[in-house]
């Protein structure tokens, strides 16, 4: 007789875990949007981008916030103000979004990939300090699904050899290190309130920096050239000559919508944080299997999804989508793979000058061994108890993964 779901088996999970709907809706927030459209204050600076910049900056500690269309145009206007362009190079993890890569090609550097971690899945110190030449100019540590990257030594490394760092923040909205927001860390940190983000505008995003100077070059390449402090129409100062100044402004909606988000994010990470603690705790004895970042997260910890890893010889010979399709057929939703090595991404389409893979075996590896839960579904710990039990119930059937 089988026992898994997938085989025809009773589903351990259906019933008890519970679908969410994301991004969050609120009849509060559809007045607010009302009465700002009516307002006719869209776009140009307006004060409820303004409001929203000094809020999410104020909330993860950094002097300036500077908002835009997206947090793919964040990055590149991050290396933009840094002064990178042709000629020089920018070190990315291999795992994340291919848009991390394709911010370093629009401002005409160099992509070079250097492995991960396998605890946090995200850029591995070493290997990013292995990847230095005469030619690198920054880094872009990505804090990945339910992990961070190691802040304090890839910092350091940067320091040591005069790069810059841009935090890639995209997953972790909200996440503190030792007391201080992250992307309050590096030279610029960058976030995407792309829909399913954590902060979701629908999309929009926004550079923190603690450098006044930065912050102005952030302004004015977002704005066509402008300064904070022009009047719409009355440009007053130009730009530094040869700044690459694009129109990548932000809108007052998104704002809007994320500033109401805000309020509910602390409380919103608490149950995110509460959920992995719960099926890590129940989890813990399952052998091979673990859920990503043990021992070395942030508080809070901001939650893209939770990573779920099972990379022990227990699990040899399983696929990880015969896992994904048990792990469905029991009942769980909202379970997807990882973006896998950018460079093997499908829409990854850059030619091989245009970047330098020297072999990231380790994103290889976990890109096969890793699972990621949406973190929408985070959000009720009966989820964690259902996850758990559907995980427990394919370890001690996994047997029956084996036999077809
Ligand atoms: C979403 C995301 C981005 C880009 O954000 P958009 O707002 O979609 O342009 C960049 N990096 C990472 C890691 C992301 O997940």
């Amino acid at each position: 007789m089988k026992h898994l779901a997938i085989h025809g088996g009773t589903p351990v999970a259906v019933g008890q875990f519970i679908e969410t709907a994301w991004p969050p809706v609120c009849e509060a927030t559809a007045e607010k949007l009302k009465q700002l459209y009516l307002s006719r204050a869209w776009s140009f600076n307006s004060p409820k981008e303004q409001e929203f910049e000094q809020a999410f900056a104020a909330y993860h500690g950094a002097k300036h916030g500077i908002f835009m269309a997206n947090g793919t145009v964040t990055l590149e206007c991050a290396l933009t103000a840094l002064g990178i362009g042709p000629g020089d190079e920018v070190i990315v993890p291999a795992l994340t979004w291919i848009a991390t890569a394709a911010a370093v090609k629009y401002v005409g550097a160099k992509v070079v990939f250097a492995d991960i971690d396998p605890l946090t899945a995200a850029l591995a110190p070493a290997a990013f300090e292995a990847q230095i030449t005469t030619r690198t100019k920054a880094v872009i540590p990505v804090h990945l699904y339910g992990g961070m990257a190691d802040l304090d030594h890839i910092i350091a490394i940067a320091q040591k050899h005069h790069l810059a760092v841009v935090e890639d923040c995209a997953h972790m909205q909200g996440g503190k290190w030792r007391g201080r927001g992250v992307g309050a860390w590096g030279d610029v940190g960058s976030f995407s309130f792309q829909q399913s983000k954590t902060l979701s505008g629908g999309e929009s995003g926004i550079c923190l920096t603690n450098d006044d100077k930065l912050a102005e070059l952030l302004y004015r390449t977002k704005h066509i050239g402008y300064s904070r402090y022009d009047q719409q129409g009355q440009a007053g100062t130009p730009p530094p000559s040869g700044l690459l100044c694009h129109n990548y402004r932000g809108l007052a909606f998104p704002a809007q919508i994320l500033l109401d988000q805000l309020d509910e994010l602390p409380a919103l990470l608490d149950r995110y944080n509460a959920f992995t603690d719960r099926l890590r705790e129940l989890t813990g004895d399952i052998a091979g299997f673990r859920v990503q970042a043990p021992g070395r997260m942030a508080s809070p910890q901001g939650y893209y999804a939770c990573g779920l890893i099972f990379d022990g010889s227990e699990w040899h010979g399983i696929p990880k989508a015969r896992f994904l399709q048990a792990l469905r057929a029991e009942g769980i939703m909202g379970i997807n793979g990882t973006y896998g090595p950018a460079y093997k991404h499908l829409l990854f389409n850059l030619h091989e000058k245009d970047y330098r893979n020297s072999g990231c075996p380790t994103a290889e590896r976990l890109s096969e061994r890793m699972l990621v839960l949406m973190h929408w579904h985070m959000s009720h710990r009966a989820n964690a108890d259902a996850l758990a039990s559907a995980i427990h119930k394919i370890a001690d059937n996994r047997k029956e993964l084996h036999e077809c």
